[in-house]
């Protein structure tokens, strides 16, 4: 599946919000955010004010981007999200948790959920004890995540849970640190999503 391999910094600095893209480097003083807190190119030093349409469409790029999906697929998203019962914002979000590239993330297997899409395409990632190299798999209840039996992957999957040691795993996971695995326990929830989107935007924007 297609991704975006532009610069990540340029993508913040668009939203105009830290989307936490790069990992540990989001959090230092380098943030491209901190010193540049303006939109990328020549004339945007001034923000003009955002009509009600910009607002709806830079909530959906913000999402977007977020979760490194790209217009056609999240487009698929927000038809599933449609298509199921309940409220379509939070079926949507609940959808985009659901990733496996997210999951790993979440589990602190990975600084950014671009690095756990690159350990799952590079056959560090199993799940039920299977390799799956799919980033855009949608993980189930009693799925089980963690590393390929392999020492390498175990290696890379260690070294990161023990950085992230403290790290606060989502209540729809229950990571063990001395097996490297996460169980998937239920399915997430609206309050399980604690990144700043309005879903409600997102929907009006998408069902013009
Ligand atoms: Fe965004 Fe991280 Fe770059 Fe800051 S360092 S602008 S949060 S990707």
């Amino acid at each position: 599946m297609a991704r975006y391999t532009g610069p990540k910094c340029k993508l913040c600095r668009r939203e105009g919000d830290r989307l936490f893209l790069k990992g540990a480097r989001c959090h230092t003083a380098k943030c491209a955010i901190s010193k540049r807190a303006y939109p990328p190119g020549m004339h945007n030093f001034r923000r003009s004010r955002l009509s009600e349409y910009g607002t709806r469409l830079r909530e959906k790029q913000k999402t977007k981007r977020i979760y490194g999906v790209l217009e056609k697929q999240f487009r698929k998203y927000f038809e599933e999200a449609e298509r199921l019962r309940g409220n379509t914002g939070e079926n949507l979000l609940v959808l985009l948790e659901r990733r496996l590239d997210n999951t790993v993330f979440s589990l602190g297997f990975a600084d950014s959920r671009a690095q756990a899409r690159q350990l799952i395409a590079h056959g560090h990632i199993a799940v039920g004890g299977r390799k799956l190299d799919i980033p855009s798999y949608l993980v189930r209840v009693g799925d089980v995540v963690g590393p390929r039996g392999h020492k390498k992957s175990e290696g890379i999957i260690r070294e990161k849970v023990e950085a992230h040691q403290g790290r606060n795993v989502p209540t729809w996971l229950i990571l063990d640190p001395k097996k490297l695995t996460g169980t998937v326990t239920q399915f997430p929830s609206r309050e399980d999503v604690s990144l700043p989107i309005q879903e409600a935007y997102i929907v009006e924007f998408c069902s013009r």
